[in-house]
């Protein structure tokens, strides 16, 4: 077993550290509180490889392998949770099943530029009565001739105001439940397709979640991902890749966090000592680092079993990513809970970066796939397994 990184990754790792530090750094809390969403930023970030991490050289990115993006997105996330967001959903979400399933024309069409950052991905998975419920939804696909028309609505979609392309899956069968779904990829352009509106949410508050309207909107057939009736197994295995993306996220966010609560206790004083002096602090402190490690660990472990998965003889990930997606956005709600308490006061206000994290944090263990989806997932494996 070995635990280290090779010279290239502690590279992409470094650069991406660069970077967040340099460019993203200073403007978090402007673009936070102004609700901006930094195209400039991942327009840099595209230039450095970090759009399409994980294509082959064929289709226009790196050919990296998923330990790299990881180190990516903890990177981003330490510092920009929403920023680290939009990039998991561009690179996982939308490019790896259009790897697996699309067409060499579509690749063409669509991989290429969206590993190159030219353009976002987006995935439109979720309606306002079907979440977790995948096989619930409702929008609408009927074929006539060589277009299919889409009639429905799509809600929380990240990236969904600035995509260049939108992964939909639609109903095309609508009695054959969760094998009548079908995707399509949907262009900005397309007549009938409308950006609804903007989510007011809780935290991540720069990265876009809008609703999506489509109205009788008019998708070529040459559009459709995979087979009719192939859609939900698309949209699972996306969701089994982004997961590991997910746990990234909130590994890097709860470093993020500790680094803060560490610098912080060094530097308050109270009763005439630093707080770090505290014993009370201290252990929140070694509490918060052992647990961002178990779940680092579990992070890790998925992202390797995911790259053997794809060469002959291995096994495949199986629930792992869901594990590591379990526990790590668990950990960072109980992480950023501390790093408040160890702020006190300042950690309840806007000045403080651990403010935003706070907030930044609970949506981790909501989307892609709750925790209680997670434990349904992790459970079934399990047992299937004896
Ligand atoms: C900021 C943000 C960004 C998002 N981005 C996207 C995106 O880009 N694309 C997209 O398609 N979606 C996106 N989503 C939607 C997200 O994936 C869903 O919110 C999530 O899947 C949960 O669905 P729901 O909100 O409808 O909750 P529901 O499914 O209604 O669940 C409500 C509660 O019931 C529980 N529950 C439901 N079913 C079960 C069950 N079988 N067993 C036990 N408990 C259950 C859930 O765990 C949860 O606690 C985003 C959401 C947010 C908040």
């Amino acid at each position: 077993m070995d635990f280290s990184f090779s010279d290239h990754q502690l590279l992409i790792r470094d650069t991406v550290r660069d970077f967040v530090h340099a460019e993203v750094r200073p403007h978090v809390k402007d673009w936070e509180r102004t609700g901006h969403f930094p195209l400039e930023a991942i327009k840099k970030l595209a230039e450095l490889g970090c759009c399409g991490m994980l294509m082959p050289e064929a289709w226009g990115g790196p050919g990296l392998d998923t330990i790299s993006y990881v180190l990516m997105i903890e990177e981003v996330a330490r510092v920009h949770a929403a920023l680290a967001t939009a990039l998991s959903v561009t690179n996982s979400a939308v490019q790896l099943p259009l790897l697996a399933f699309g067409s060499d024309a579509q690749k063409h069409r669509f991989l290429k530029p969206l590993a190159a950052g030219e353009f976002l991905g987006a995935f439109c998975l979720t309606e306002p009565p079907a979440g977790s419920d995948a096989a619930g939804i409702q929008l609408r696909a009927s074929r006539s001739a060589e277009t299919y028309s889409l009639t429905g609505t799509k809600t929380w979609v990240t990236n969904g105001s600035a995509a260049g392309v939108y992964l939909v899956f639609a109903k095309t069968d609508p009695s054959a439940g969760g094998k009548g779904i079908t995707a399509f990829l949907v262009e900005p352009s397309f007549p009938g397709f409308k950006v609804g509106r903007h989510e007011d949410k809780m935290g991540q508050r720069s990265s876009p979640s809008v609703e999506l309207i489509f109205d009788n909107c008019q998708v070529p057939a040459a559009n459709r991902l995979g087979e009719e009736g192939q859609g939900l197994k698309i949209a699972l295995s996306a969701l089994d890749g982004g997961r590991i993306g997910i746990a990234a996220q909130a590994v890097g966010l709860a470093q993020g966090a500790l680094d803060e609560s560490a610098a912080y206790a060094r530097t308050r004083k109270a009763f005439g000592k630093s707080i770090a002096e505290f014993q009370a602090i201290q252990w929140m402190l070694a509490d918060m680092q052992t647990e961002i490690e178990a779940a680092r660990l579990l992070l890790y472990r998925a992202a390797f079993l995911k790259d053997q998965q794809s060469l002959p003889g291995h096994s495949p990930m199986g629930s792992a990513a869901s594990r590591a997606k379990l526990y790590a956005s668990e950990m960072v709600n109980r992480v950023v809970y501390k790093a408040v308490q160890i702020f006190g006061s300042l950690g309840y206000s806007r000045e403080s970066d651990v403010e935003r994290m706070y907030r930044d944090a609970r949506v981790i263990s909501i989307y892609e796939g709750t925790s209680e989806i997670q434990r349904t997932i992790i459970a079934r494996d399990l047992l299937a397994a004896r």
